[in-house]
């Protein structure tokens, strides 16, 4: 491939001669008069019209029953695992191939990550690496799922929607149901994707989103929860907002919860960003489409795209190169010429703190691992 010819691309796509970042936010709704309001009432912190506001409007457009605003997607992550009862010594089944907070919300809660494969096309769990792992490891008792070689109980699973394209999740869901395992979606980056129609979050029993700055909508710094179930949610809110009991006046909290409500003033520009999600999304479609034209007709590169049945967000637009000398080139190139570009990240079960942790044979991952690359996919102006 020749990357002086991919550079001059990006560069006319944005139109520019300066750095072009991998995903710059765009502010171009209520963002403003939305802060003013909230600047202007005093109401900044964690009391305020705007995070309700927010948590409606969530569960609206992506049709689940409740949504849960907190500080981060990893508190988010966090908050939705304990939820589904994942306690001390018990076992979740993700991802190796991930960004390292899914990882890390599974530590909080003093449980074992078990990394299974993932499917090559989707990058996101694979339903039949996980069913052969439940299959050979584990065996039911009184109703739960517990692993034969290590006589933990596998209470969860979390697989992750990577860079917004949607994994199996119906599949993933089916078999787990089997096995009386709960499913936490790690939708951090899928908000808009959609599976056979419906929203990616909306299949497991809970999903998270991250409205990190680098993220399709932000707020700064954000993250929510969505799901139907009633009682999910209540405890959701309740561990979230410090564990207090409804009084007017009094001080009272009935457990150790954690403080991750999202202040009023991040939920008042992500109340503006929201506006513009459907907008954003056919801005980032279109960019996806012009990189296809461009890169289809290209030897040694493929543009991912969504599979059959499945919307995807395009929210980092992914090439796979045809071997990691090829990547390692194309990074160095691009970088080296003010376009940022990035690989996916490196395996969980290579880092220090999980090397430990029991995995399957990570064929597909390992093999992504070597060859995915991000290039720009800010919301184009001109678009
Ligand atoms: C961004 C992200 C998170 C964490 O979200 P923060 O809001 O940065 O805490 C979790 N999982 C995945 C897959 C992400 O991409």
């Amino acid at each position: 491939m020749q990357e002086q010819k991919v550079i001059s691309f990006i560069r006319s796509l944005y139109n520019t001669d300066a750095f072009i970042p991998l995903h710059a936010p765009h502010f171009g709704g209520n963002e403003k008069k939305y802060l003013l309001e909230c600047i202007d009432s005093t109401f900044v912190s964690s009391v305020g019209p705007f995070v309700n506001q927010f948590e409606t409007e969530i569960a609206n457009y992506t049709g689940a029953k409740h949504g849960v605003a907190v500080v981060n997607g990893t508190s988010a992550l966090h908050t939705a695992l304990l939820v589904c009862g994942v306690e001390k010594g018990d076992e979740v089944l993700t991802q190796s191939l991930t960004f390292v907070a899914t990882a890390n919300s599974i530590k909080y809660c003093d449980a074992e990550p078990v990394f299974i494969d993932v499917d090559r096309d989707t990058m996101g769990l694979s339903p039949n690496a996980l069913e052969a792992f439940l299959e050979e490891h584990s065996t039911m008792r009184n109703g739960s799922c517990y692993n034969k070689a290590t006589n933990k109980r596998i209470r969860a699973c979390l697989p992750m929607h990577t860079f917004g394209f949607p994994c199996r999740i119906d599949k993933i869901c089916e078999i787990c149901a089997k096995f009386g395992i709960k499913v936490v979606e790690d939708a951090a980056e899928a908000i808009g994707s959609e599976l056979n129609g419906k929203k990616i979050g909306t299949f497991g029993d809970v999903g998270v989103f991250s409205f990190n700055g680098n993220k399709v909508i932000t707020s700064g710094g954000g993250g929510a929860l969505i799901t139907n179930d009633d009682l999910i949610a209540k405890e959701s809110k309740h561990l979230t907002t410090t564990g207090k009991t409804k009084h007017s006046y009094e001080f009272h909290h009935d457990r150790i919860a954690f403080n991750y409500r999202m202040p009023n003033i991040n939920a008042a520009l992500l109340c503006a960003q929201l506006e513009q999600l459907v907008h954003f999304l056919s801005n980032k479609r279109k960019l996806a489409e012009q990189y296809k034209t461009f890169f289809d007709p290209l030897d040694g590169v493929e543009l991912r795209w969504e599979m059959k049945g499945t919307k995807a967000n395009f929210w980092l637009i992914s090439l796979e190169m045809k071997d990691k000398q090829a990547r390692d080139h194309f990074l160095r190139k691009t970088n080296e010429n003010e376009i940022m570009t990035r690989p996916i990240w490196q395996l969980m079960h290579k880092l220090p703190m999980f090397k430990h942790c029991l995995k399957d044979e990570q064929k597909n991952a390992l093999y992504l691992e070597e060859r995915i690359v991000n290039i720009p996919s800010s919301y184009k102006k001109n678009g």
